[in-house]
């Protein structure tokens, strides 16, 4: 891996068809390969450039998928573009499928208790191959035995969803405990559980995912105004790419 990578702002992201993706996980979730796939939007690239440790572990992760349409649009306008956006909720749903298919271990954490528990549910009821040999809300005090409980069943996919960029930490500190694929898929939960709904297919289509999700949560219009400065550095590296 890090062979082809496309450095938007300081994150390096892999540059892979979303199929070609799917079939790196197949023959990890195969091997039992110990894995960490991250997804950073723009406010990740953001934070990552504030923070060197933080950037550092999102570099060092095995797979650097760009979760968000500023991040395609970042690597065109900068001349290096990437196949295609890949969102960590596409993977969830992804791994999730693999495991059924490969009746592979399945831990999840992360998310409101209802939120988590409506989640195994439905994957009790839809995914009945896969073993979920465990799942805890992302509301806890002590980790450590949360972190027992991920080396005692042997996981092969952890699903950590406690949002950015507190599940990196979690995953860079702890994915030594179980040898399987670690992500970090920030509010997926809420939407697999069907307690959030996605954009319609329209929506997504016209990229405009992040402008639902505002209209729906307004409180996150602090977050999104990451989106206007993170266009600015790019036309800014843009410019100084094309004085050199
Ligand atoms: N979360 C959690 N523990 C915390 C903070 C957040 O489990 O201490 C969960 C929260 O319930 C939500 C997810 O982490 O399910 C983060 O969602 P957000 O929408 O912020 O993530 P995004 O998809 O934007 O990265």
């Amino acid at each position: 891996m890090h062979k082809n990578r496309v450095n938007i702002l300081g994150t390096e992201f892999d540059n892979f068809t979303a199929k070609q993706f799917h079939q790196y996980l197949d023959d990890d979730l195969d091997l039992k390969a110990n894995k960490f796939i991250v997804t950073p939007n723009p406010e990740i690239v953001l934070s990552a450039r504030k923070d060197n440790n933080f950037s550092k572990i999102i570099n060092n992760a095995d797979y650097v998928i760009p979760d968000g349409i500023g991040i395609i649009k970042g690597a065109k306008s900068l001349g290096t573009p990437l196949h295609e956006r890949i969102t960590g909720f596409d993977t969830l749903q992804y791994l999730i499928t693999a495991a059924n298919r490969k009746q592979a271990k399945v831990f999840l954490l992360g998310a409101k208790p209802e939120v988590i528990q409506a989640s195994a549910d439905k994957i009790k009821k839809d995914y009945p191959q896969i073993d979920l040999v465990g799942y805890h809300d992302g509301y806890f005090k002590d980790e450590s035995k949360i972190v027992e409980e991920i080396a005692d069943k042997k996981p092969n996919i952890v699903l950590v969803a406690l949002g950015s960029p507190k599940q990196e930490l979690f995953i860079n500190k702890y994915r030594d405990q179980a040898d399987a694929i670690w992500v970090g898929v920030g509010g997926s939960f809420d939407v697999f559980s069907g307690t959030k709904k996605r954009a319609p297919q329209i929506v997504q289509k016209l990229n405009l995912e992040w402008f639902y999700r505002l209209v729906k949560e307004p409180t996150r219009i602090g977050r999104m105004l990451a989106i206007p400065k993170y266009m600015n550095l790019i036309s800014k590296a843009k410019k100084s790419n094309t004085k050199d």
